[in-house]
C-alpha cells in the first residue's frame, strides 16, 4: 500500500481545496490505481457524500492526521480532464476571484457528480454504440463571395493564436464563413474539434440544422441550459472524449472539456447573454479568447454590431478585422431605415398613420411585417386617475405589470402576483387605467385594426412551454403569420424570407437609461431587428424593404447612425466618449455589491469596505444604491472600483476580498469583475 493525499476541489464557497487520504494498492512492487490529476472522486464531506475534482496528488499534507478522511472511490471509468482544461478553470477562478471548486465543479454536468454512476455508465454505453464516423467532407457548399473567401482563408490559414473579428452586416453570410472555416480546419486536422457559441439555441434552431446538413458524417454535440440532465451528460461526454467534432452551445458550452479543440467561433459576439449574471459572473467571450490563446488556435468573433471592447481590439490591432460589406444573397439589399417623428405624427394605439399605411401595403402584397416592442405584458402599469395610485410592487422598486389575459398584476423582478383589483385600493374608484403599452396590448390593437390579418405575438409569456418558441417561429417561417409582434426574442438571427417591413414602436426609453451601455445595446438591437427585413432577393420592380422607427428624438445621433447603417462611426463616437469619461474599455472595473434588509446597512458596509485596504492606482467611488434598489424585500447597494491597469485592479481586489472576509459582516456581498450592468 502506498499512502497519497488527494487535493480536491469541491463546489463550496469556502476557499481553496480539501485534502483526503488515499491508499493506493500495490501489485508486484508497482502502484496500481493511483489517482490522477483531473479525475473525479467520491468523498465524505461533513455528513454527506459528494463528488470532487482531483487538482493534485501529493505525498504530504499539512492537515493533521486526526482531521484527515479517506476518499471513497475514484471514477476510473471517466478519462481525466486534461491539464489545459484545469488551467482554464484555474485562470477563471483567479481572474473572477472565486475558489477553484466554484468554477470547475459547476462546469461539469450534474449527473457526473451524482454518487451513483448509472447515468455515466449509460452515457458511456450509448456513446460506444454510435458508429465511428470517418467522413468529414461537407455537403453542398455554396460558392463564397470574395469577402467571405478572404475571411475564411484568413482564419483557417492562421498559425497559432489568431483572434479575428468578423464584422459583417446582417445577412452578409457570416454563417457560411463559420461553416467553411470549419471545413478547412477539419481538412487540415481530421480529428479536430470545433466550438461554436451562440447566444440562444432555442431561438435559432436554424444554425443547428445547417450544421447537420453540411456535415452529415460528423458528430455534433449541443450544450445549453434547456437540456434534460441525461441528454446533457451524453453530449458533454461526447465532447470530453473527442467524439463530438463540432460542439454548438450557449455560454455554458465555453467550459466544456474539449481535448482536441482547434477553432472557436462566437456568433453575435456582442450579445449580453455571453455574460453570466449570477454566481460566477464570467464573460464566456473573454474566457474563450483566453482559451484560444492558451491553446494557440484561431478564434473568430462575428457580429454586425461588435461590442465596443472587440471593436477597440480590432482598431488597435489586437484582433484582426475581417469585413463583409454586402448581403450575400444576390439582389438582397439592406432595408431603408426611416424615422417617424412622434412629436409631429401623433400615434393612436401606439401606431402612427404612416406605419399603419406601411403595414397595409405589406398585407396587400402578401408580405410579412414585424413590430418590435421590448416590453411584455399588456401595460407596464395600472393607475388611478382620481387619486394617483399606481400598481407598485410592494417588494421591489418596480411597477406591477398588467397581464390582461390571465387577470393578473405581476412583478417581472420578484414574481409577485395579484388579481387585478376591481377598484382603486386607496380611493375605491372603479375606473382604473392601464398606462403605456406592452406586446399583449399591441396584439389586441393590431387585431382590431387589421381584422383580415393573421396577427401573432412572440415573447417570453407566449413561449413559456418547452418547444413552443420553436413552434412559434416555425409558423412565421411557414408564412402563417402576416403581422408579428414581439420583444427582443424576434430580433435574433432568424432568416424570415417574406419579411419586408420592420418597425420599432417605442425604443426611446433606452436612450436615457442610467446604464451607460444602454445605447450600445439599443443600437445593436435595432440593427439586428432591422436586419430581419429584406433578406430575400428583391423582386423585379419591387420596393426595397423598409424599417420604420417611431421616436420622439428624431435627431438623436444613434438614429442617424442607424439610418446610414453606419456602425463604425457610431462606435467611434461612443469610444471617444468613453475615453474622455474614463470608462471601459479604457478603464477596468470591479463592483462590490451588498444586500441587506435596510439600505443603510448595505451602504454602511460599503463605506467600511471602502476604507479598509491600501489602494495605489485604484479609484474607489462612493457607495450608491443600485438603480433598482429593492428586489424581493432586499435593498441593494454597490461600490465601484476602477483602474487603468488590469493587473493593479486584480491585485487590489484579491487583497480586498481577504479584508472583506475578515470583516465578518452579516451583510451579503459579492465582487464582480468587469461588471456590465452598473
Ligand atoms: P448573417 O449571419 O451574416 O446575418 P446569414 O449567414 O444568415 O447572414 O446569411 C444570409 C443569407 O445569405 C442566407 O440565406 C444564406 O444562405 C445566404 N448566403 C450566404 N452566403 C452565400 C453565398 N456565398 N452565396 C449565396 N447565398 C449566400
Ligand atoms: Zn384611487
Ligand atoms: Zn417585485
Amino acid at each position: 500500500m502506498k499512502q497519497v493525499y488527494l487535493r480536491v476541489a469541491l463546489d463550496t464557497p469556502l476557499d481553496s481545496t480539501f485534502d483526503y487520504r488515499w491508499a493506493a494498492q500495490e501489485e508486484g512492487g508497482a502502484v496500481a490505481d493511483l489517482p490522477q490529476v483531473g479525475q473525479l472522486v467520491a468523498l465524505p464531506f461533513g455528513r454527506q457524500e459528494v463528488v470532487g475534482l482531483i487538482m493534485d496528488v501529493v505525498s504530504e499534507t499539512q492537515v493533521p492526521p486526526a482531521k484527515l478522511r479517506d476518499a471513497i472511490a475514484v471514477r476510473h471509468e471517466l478519462p481525466a480532464m486534461n491539464k489545459e482544461w484545469l488551467a482554464l478553470c484555474q485562470f477563471a477562478a483567479e481572474y473572477y476571484q472565486r475558489p477553484i471548486g466554484e468554477v470547475a465543479v459547476p462546469a461539469l454536468p450534474k449527473n457526473l457528480k451524482a454518487i451513483k454512476t448509472v447515468s455515466l455508465q449509460r452515457a458511456i454505453k450509448k456513446l460506444a454504440k454510435l458508429p465511428e464516423q470517418a467522413d468529414v467532407s461537407p455537403l453542398g457548399e455554396p460558392q463564397l463571395n470574395p469577402e467571405q473567401q478572404a475571411a475564411v482563408d484568413a482564419v483557417a490559414n492562421a498559425e497559432g493564436y489568431a483572434p479575428h473579428l468578423l464584422f459583417g452586416v446582417t445577412g452578409s453570410g457570416k454563417t457560411e464563413v463559420y461553416l467553411q472555416t470549419a471545413t478547412k480546419i477539419l481538412a487540415k486536422n481530421p480529428d479536430a474539434q470545433i466550438l461554436i457559441l451562440v447566444p440562444e439555441i432555442n431561438l435559432t434552431p436554424q444554425l443547428e440544422s445547417h450544421i447537420r446538413a453540411r456535415f452529415p458524417g460528423l458528430m455534433l454535440s449541443t450544450l445549453h441550459s434547456g437540456m434534460a440532465e441525461g441528454e446533457r451528460m451524453l453530449h458533454w461526454l461526447a465532447a470530453h472524449t473527442g467524439r463530438a467534432r463540432i460542439v454548438l452551445g450557449t455560454r455554458l458550452a465555453m467550459m466544456a472539456s474539449l481535448p482536441r479543440l482547434k477553432l472557436i467561433i462566437i456568433d453575435e459576439e456582442h450579445d449580453p447573454s455571453y455574460k453570466q449574471q449570477e454566481g460566477l459572473r464570467y464573460s464566456a467571450r473573454d474566457l474563450a479568447v483566453w482559451r484560444a490563446r492558451q491553446l494557440s488556435i484561431p478564434i473568430l468573433l462575428g457580429s454586425a454590431t461588435p461590442s465596443l471592447e472587440s471593436w477597440q481590439g480590432a482598431q488597435t490591432g489586437r484582433y484582426r478585422l475581417l469585413e463583409l460589406r454586402e448581403r450575400a444573397v444576390q439582389h438582397a439589399v439592406l432595408p431603408i431605415i426611416r424615422i417617424i417623428n412622434l412629436e409631429r405624427e401623433k400615434p393612436s394605439e401606439g401606431l402612427t398613420q404612416r406605419l399603419i399605411g406601411a403595414i397595409k401595403l405589406r398585407l396587400e402584397k402578401g408580405e410579412q411585417s414585424l413590430l418590435f416592442l421590448n416590453r411584455r405584458g399588456y401595460a407596464p402599469v395600472l393607475a388611478c386617475d382620481a387619486c394617483g395610485w399606481i400598481s407598485n410592487c410592494t417588494r421591489c422598486t418596480a411597477h406591477l405589470v398588467l397581464h390582461k389575459g390571465d387577470h393578473r398584476l405581476r412583478c417581472h423582478h420578484c414574481g409577485l402576483e395579484q388579481r387585478i383589483p376591481r377598484s382603486c385600493p386607496t380611493c375605491g374608484n372603479i375606473d382604473l387605467q392601464p398606462l403605456g403599452r406592452g406586446t399583449q396590448r399591441m396584439e389586441e390593437s393590431l387585431a382590431l385594426l387589421f381584422p383580415e390579418a393573421r396577427v401573432f405575438r412572440i415573447d417570453a409569456d407566449s413561449t413559456r412551454l418547452k418547444g413552443s418558441a420553436a413552434a412559434a417561429f416555425e409558423r412565421v417561417h411557414a408564412g402563417e403569420v402576416d403581422i408579428l409582434i414581439g420583444t427582443q426574442m424576434v430580433a435574433k438571427g432568424h432568416d424570415f424570407k417574406r419579411l419586408t417591413l420592420v418597425a420599432a414602436l417605442n425604443p426611446d426609453a433606452a436612450l436615457f437609461s442610467q446604464d451607460y451601455r444602454a445605447s450600445e445595446r439599443l443600437f445593436a438591437q435595432l440593427m439586428q431587428v432591422a436586419g430581419r427585413a429584406g433578406r430575400a432577393a428583391q423582386k423585379e420592380g419591387g420596393n426595397a424593404s423598409e424599417v420604420l422607427v417611431q421616436t420622439r428624438y428624431p435627431d438623436h445621433p444613434l438614429y442617424h447612425a442607424l439610418m446610414s447603417h453606419n456602425y463604425p462611426d457610431f462606435a467611434k463616437d461612443l469610444l471617444d466618449e468613453r475615453q474622455q469619461a474614463h470608462m471601459p474599455p479604457f478603464m477596468y472595473q470591479a463592483l462590490l455589491r451588498a444586500e441587506a434588509r435596510e439600505l443603510e446597512t448595505a451602504i454602511a458596509f460599503l463605506k467600511e469596505a471602502a476604507l479598509c485596504t491600501e489602494h495605489q492606482g485604484i479609484m474607489i467611488n462612493d457607495p450608491i444604491p443600485m438603480t433598482m434598489t429593492r428586489v424581493a424585500n432586499v435593498d441593494r447597494a454597490q461600490l465601484l472600483v476602477e483602474s487603468v491597469s488590469r493587473p493593479a485592479l486584480q491585485a487590489f481586489v484579491k487583497a480586498w476580498i481577504a479584508d472583506l472576509r475578515a470583516m465578518k459582516s452579516r451583510v451579503r456581498w459579492s465582487v464582480e469583475i468587469d461588471p456590465v450592468d452598473i
